[in-house]
């Protein structure tokens, strides 16, 4: 069994929001860790209507200081705080975040009886900005209207898979298992170790999920995302808009796709819509002209991430 790996949908609308989008977020669960990319307006509302644990959230990662990805962060620290909240909270983010939450937090008189660490992204390279022994956090470079980073979260330490048929052999026992997926070699009762190569098969790959938003069309990236298991790219408009998108600074879905194809990505996730589509169809289809893999991010719904 994989352990969970699976993005929740929050926000989906680009600079404003509609009668039935919100702006961008996305509730990511990595087995025990529980991650949140971007944090627009209704994020609260909206981890409460599809019943996610708002105090699990450890890391908050925010691309870049365009409202639309950052203005529900107050609001959601702060009931953090209500609700009773001691675990420290990291906040990966541009550093001009920093003042700004300090001013709210401070000026509005919110208690916080939990330390909030701020991490900086830098948004001019590539890096790894944050190393467990479960995950990985790396930040890409993306070319937008103001500073903007996007996220890889990829997974580390995956297990190694029972050989059943080769421990049946041994006679090792079911209860011997687990320490066998973690590396462990096994003692017979003759004394003689029977090595975990024997027992085991290669694990599965470490996942990756990249969230690219938001950016103009920039096939500078593909490198830091080829072969992901998931790619959740901005595709703000139709491609008949391409001159919309270049002047703000977003992508196209035919675009998405595009980059999706080259990167050689698994499942390509598009979200960020303009608010001038009612009818999300027409995007789905022409990024799935590049990449037949491709998915609608609708709110509320949920995407496994499988190797
Ligand atoms: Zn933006």
């Amino acid at each position: 069994m994989q352990k969970p790996f699976e993005i929740t949908v929050l926000g989906t609308s680009s600079a404003t929001p509609t009668r039935d989008r919100n702006p961008s977020a996305q509730y990511v669960r990595l087995d025990k860790h529980y991650f949140l990319i971007d944090c627009g307006e209704a994020t609260q509302l909206q981890i409460t209507k599809y019943n996610l644990k708002l105090q699990k959230i450890k890391y908050v990662l925010i691309s870049h200081l365009h409202g639309d990805h950052y203005f529900g962060l107050p609001g959601l620290v702060t009931s953090m705080a209500l609700f009773g909240r001691v675990d420290p909270l990291y906040i990966i983010c541009p550093a001009d975040l920093k003042p700004i939450m300090d001013t709210i937090l401070s000026i509005g008189d919110a208690r916080l009886n939990f330390d909030i660490h701020y991490i900086f992204t830098n948004p001019n390279q590539f890096e790894t900005i944050l190393e467990h022994s479960d995950f990985a956090i790396h930040t890409v470079p993306l070319k937008h209207r103001i500073p903007c980073t996007g996220f890889i979260i990829e997974e580390r330490g995956s297990e190694r898979k029972i050989n059943v048929e080769a421990c049946e052999r041994y006679e090792i026992p079911v209860t011997y298992y687990e320490k066998l997926k973690f590396g462990e070699h096994f003692m017979n009762s003759r004394g003689i170790e029977i090595s975990n190569e024997t027992l085991t098969l290669p694990g599965y790959k470490n996942r990756k999920f990249a969230y690219i938003s938001d950016t103009i069309f920039d096939e500078s990236i593909v490198p830091y995302i080829e072969n992901v298991t998931m790619l959740y790219h901005e595709a703000t408009f139709l491609h008949d808009r391409l001159a919309r998108a270049q002047e703000t600074f977003h992508t196209t879905a035919l675009q998405a796709g595009q980059i999706a194809n080259n990167a050689n990505v698994k499942n390509l996730l598009i979200g960020h819509y303009s608010a001038r589509y009612l009818d999300l169809e027409p995007l789905l289809l022409e990024a799935k002209k590049m990449h037949l893999s491709t998915y609608l991010a609708l709110e509320g719904h949920v995407f496994q991430l499988n190797s």
